[in-house]
């Protein structure tokens, strides 16, 4: 097995790329609640997460593969060009070619949230209409997340109104489903609602033959926040939210010794949250 691929039980997480880039946003901008000093001791920990003032970040997505079924978390940026981060453009479906992944294979495309580095890819262009890229699958996203964005107010707000091109397509196809609570996408693999970030977002539970692994989704963006769990990312659309439920996860994932998986973070994003002189730290692995 790579480094980019993990075993769960009987299960399989294989991280994918579709664009890793420095954001921007200077970081005292993006992350307005925590002094320029402060992130010395991180930039030594992590340096791949850092560009001089700026965050360089992962845009992730993950394969999950559970009793027989094939689950796609997140798709990413999308092709592009993505004019605010210098026009990079995505490559998660030359990722998917890479690994022999067919796309009519992908039973679920699971969205852990609906910001624009996470739907990129949902749909593509066919004969003038958007289609689904992902053929056979059902989408998945929480329903809050769908009530939301999908508020001309909000889109109009974001840098990039991508609603009816990248989500409204599918929801009109009959393949979007939103949740309306925690839920099982295999026996193996539970979608849990951990708010705060957006209404809506999830994170996903792997749990097979003993073992656990946690897609964690936007709970957390960078490998600091572990260690200072209330420095809140101008993402975090209720930020008093995302920190208790940053609380409540970093807790129990401690406890439990479970694999964190970590799409924003260097890839392939896999490590366990530990603890020195009385301070919870991210450390690298599986
Ligand atoms: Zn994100």
């Amino acid at each position: 097995m790579s480094s980019f691929e993990m075993s769960v039980g009987n299960a399989e997480i294989v991280a994918l790329t579709d664009m890793n880039c420095a954001f921007p946003t200077p970081l005292p901008e993006l992350w307005p609640n925590v002094p320029c000093d402060a992130w010395e001791p991180f930039r030594k920990m992590f340096p791949d997460t850092f560009e001089g003032e700026r965050m360089r970040i992962e845009i992730g997505c993950y394969l999950v593969r559970s009793q027989g079924k094939t689950i796609l978390i997140d798709t990413g940026y999308g092709p592009g060009p993505i004019d605010y981060i210098g026009g990079l453009r995505g490559e998660l479906m030359a990722e998917l070619a890479s690994k022999s992944v067919d796309l009519a294979d992908v039973d679920t495309v699971f969205l852990s949230h609906l910001h624009i580095d996470h739907v990129g890819w949902n749909t593509r262009e066919e004969n003038g209409k958007r289609v689904p890229a992902f053929p056979n699958a059902r989408y998945v996203v929480h329903q809050d997340d769908i009530d939301h964005f999908s508020r001309p107010d909000v889109q109009a707000a974001g840098r990039y109104p991508f609603y009816d091109e990248l989500v409204q397509p599918l929801a009109d196809l009959d393949v979007l489903d939103g949740l309306t609570s925690d839920a099982n996408l295999t026996d193996e693999v539970r979608a849990i609602h951990t708010p705060g970030h957006t209404p809506g977002h999830m994170s996903v539970m792997v749990s097979s033959g003993g073992e656990r692994a946690m897609i964690q989704g936007d709970v957390l963006i960078h490998p600091a926040q572990v260690t200072e769990l209330e420095w809140t990312p101008i993402f975090d659309g209720d930020p008093e939210t995302a920190i208790k439920t940053r609380r409540k996860m970093l807790n129990q994932l401690e406890v439990d010794g479970t694999t964190v998986v970590s799409c924003h973070f260097t890839k392939p994003g896999f490590g366990r949250i530990v603890r020195t002189d009385g301070k919870r730290y991210w450390q690298v692995g599986d």
